[in-house]
């Protein structure tokens, strides 16, 4: 197979959904600790709802996860589902409509999507949000793809970086979302938004490492 294309993606969000399922206390426990107790629930609520969509027809990657991103933003009422909507809906606009990405292009819309957490939530390294996860993983994926490995390789490396980056996240005091309403006392906890999205790029990695794509 040459590149990611409608079936690998839905492997991948098929493969997010699963983890978000078996891991939703986990993650409704983190935010019970800094947040409000939804996370979990908000992410279930959000992929069931990806994963009934995808009985919808796509027609290339560009489709399938605009798609993705307006159901996780209609679905979705905490703050994660707008973020994480936003993510799918700038990777979709980073792709040209073609029927497989390349490995650069697909890190390129991953780059897309995350510059749009950034630009709706207005987060930074270090503030104690999901971009701790992301944004190491994105800098490990190009690195990888930039000194020539495969993207199954690449992908693994960026999967490494994103549980980093989620550990980094509990000795920091939140400056952005519900937690930041804590200060200083949300430090000492791993937050939760930064754990799903490691759980996103886990499954990328599951999802479009072993398929022969890089
Ligand atoms: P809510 O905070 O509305 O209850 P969730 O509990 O579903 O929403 O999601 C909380 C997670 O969202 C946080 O752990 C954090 O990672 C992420 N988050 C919150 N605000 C922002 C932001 N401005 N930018 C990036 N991520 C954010
Ligand atoms: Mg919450």
């Amino acid at each position: 197979m040459a590149g990611v294309d409608v079936e690998a993606l839905q492997r991948w969000l098929r493969g997010f959904a699963a983890s978000v399922a078996e891991q939703k206390d986990a993650l409704t426990a983190l935010d019970a600790a800094v947040g409000d107790a939804d996370h979990g629930a908000n992410m279930h609520r959000g992929m069931t709802a990806v994963l009934d969509s995808l009985g919808t027809p796509a027609a290339d990657p560009a489709a399938l996860l605009k798609q993705t991103g307006m159901v996780l933003i209609r679905s979705v009422g905490g703050a994660s589902g707008p973020l994480y909507g936003t993510l799918f809906l700038r990777m979709a606009g980073a792709t040209g409509g073609e029927g497989a990405l390349e490995p650069e292009t697909f890190a390129k819309a991953l780059r897309a999507g995350v510059e749009g957490v950034v630009a709706r939530g207005k987060a930074e390294l270090g503030d104690k949000t999901m971009i701790d996860a992301l944004a190491p993983a994105l800098d490990a994926l190009d690195a990888s793809l930039g000194a020539g490995e495969p993207l199954p390789a690449a992908l693994r490396a960026a999967s490494t970086a994103a549980d980093a980056g989620r550990d980094a996240t509990t000795p920091m005091t939140a400056r952005k979302g519900r937690a930041s309403y804590l200060g200083e006392r949300s430090a000492g906890h791993q937050d939760p938004g930064a754990t799903s999205a490691a759980l996103l790029v886990a499954a990328a990695a599951t999802a479009l490492g072993d398929q022969g794509t890089g």
